[in-house]
């Protein structure tokens, strides 16, 4: 079959490369003008290790095994330790931890030859005849697939252009995160620990990984109106939602903002959905049911969706009316439980109130000499 897959996000990238090892011909389009690496690194667990094995990507995986969360303490607005995250938190056997770029590179190496790239492409508009999928791309060419994956991301165009408006799945956790790369200075501050500085519904954060460090900035907040793709308005947001606050290294990460031309920012929210699929389009990944950072398993369902997918496209012999539903029954526990696991979770990491971060405080574990 001729599989256009809209996106090269985890799960497009992992649908190029399952459905390539199958011998389908599979055009990935990413609207982006190169592979975006950048965010926190993301993590590898529970069965998606198995099928990272079957897609034949572990061992890179394992090379390219990062640990970091551990490491974590709060610190107050001196920078002085207040207590660190449980160390049951954020890594286990059953977690792979790895950098977004590195993940992002092994699948793009992985993709056979018969998958073609298209950089700087999206798709414009979708219309299902009998037995294809007319595609008009952004570019103004237009051409004809067997079946369409929206694999494009919790913003998803395939499922706006097929579903409905966005505002009809997603489902706001109250808040916003913005990931930002770090100049090599506060690299050296956050050598030894992962400082994490709360006030009332807001936490700044440095991180470091490999030879990097980023900053996290996140909010409370209802939801706003803004263009998601115009990372200015990012930008004016994160200011103006940090701008009173001088205490630890706020000032650093917000000059940080202000420097890298590619932050991450996004609401942390979750896409709700009854289905996935209808006629010859299906969705993938977040775009289907994104779970939000703070489940921390985003990039497993990306995994374990793709694989299932391109395994029930194999057992229906192409027969996407058998394979979409056998597809969405055998992924919509793991995404059921990842949206479940966030309960909480939020107001964990951004108690709303100085009251609420003291009695948050009191659960972490206190720091000693050495740690
Ligand atoms: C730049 C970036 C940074 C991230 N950082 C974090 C992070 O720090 N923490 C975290 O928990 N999660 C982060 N995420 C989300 C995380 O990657 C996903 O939850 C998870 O990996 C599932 O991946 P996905 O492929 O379904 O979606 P995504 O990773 O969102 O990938 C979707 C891809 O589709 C592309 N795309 C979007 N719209 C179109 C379109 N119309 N046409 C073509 N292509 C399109 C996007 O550019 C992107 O490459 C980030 C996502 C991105 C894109």
């Amino acid at each position: 079959m001729h599989i256009l897959v809209s996106g090269a996000g985890v799960a497009g990238l992992s649908l190029g490369r399952v459905l390539g090892m199958r011998g389908h011909r599979v055009t990935i389009v990413e609207r982006a003008d190169r592979l975006r690496g950048n965010g926190s690194p993301i993590d590898v667990r529970g069965d998606a290790i198995q099928v990272a094995g079957k897609m034949g990507i572990l061992p890179a995986v394992r090379d390219a095994r990062i640990r970091m969360t551990e490491q974590v303490h709060f610190v107050d607005e001196n920078g002085t330790a207040i207590g660190r995250l449980p160390s049951d938190i954020g890594d286990s056997s059953d977690d792979i931890e790895i950098a977004r770029e590195d993940l992002s590179r092994i699948l793009a190496d992985a993709l056979p030859d018969i998958v073609d790239l298209r950089l700087s492409e999206s798709v414009n508009s979708i219309a299902e005849h009998h037995d294809q999928v007319d595609v008009v791309f952004a570019s103004g060419t237009s051409e004809s697939f067997d079946l369409v994956l929206g694999a494009d991301g919790m913003h998803s165009a395939v499922r706006r252009l097929v579903f409905g408006p966005e505002q009809d799945w997603i489902r706001h956790l109250g808040l916003y995160v913005a990931i930002i790369d770090m100049p090599r200075e506060a690299e050296a501050e956050a050598e030894r620990i992962n400082p994490m500085y709360s006030y009332p519904g807001h936490l700044a954060g440095i991180a470091r990984f490999k030879d990097k460090a980023i900053g996290l900035l996140m909010f409370a907040s209802d939801p706003l109106d803004y263009d998601y793709r115009d990372i200015e308005a990012q930008k004016r947001i994160l200011f103006d939602r940090f701008a009173g606050c001088r205490s630890w290294k706020v000032q650093t990460i917000l000059d940080a903002v202000r420097a890298d031309p590619n932050i991450y920012f996004d609401s942390v929210s979750q896409i709700h959905m009854p289905t996935w699929h209808r006629g010859r389009v299906a969705l993938v990944g977040d775009a289907a049911h994104c779970a939000s950072p703070l489940a921390g398993r985003g990039t497993s369902l990306a995994l374990t969706g793709a694989q299932f997918l391109a395994e029930e496209l194999e057992r229906g012999d192409g027969d996407h009316v058998l394979a979409f539903p056998r597809y969405e029954d055998r992924q919509r526990p793991y995404a059921a439980f990842a949206q479940g696991t966030v309960e909480g979770g939020g107001a964990l990491l951004v108690p709303p109130t100085q009251e609420a971060i003291v009695a948050r405080n009191k659960l972490l574990q206190p720091v000693t000499a050495g740690q």
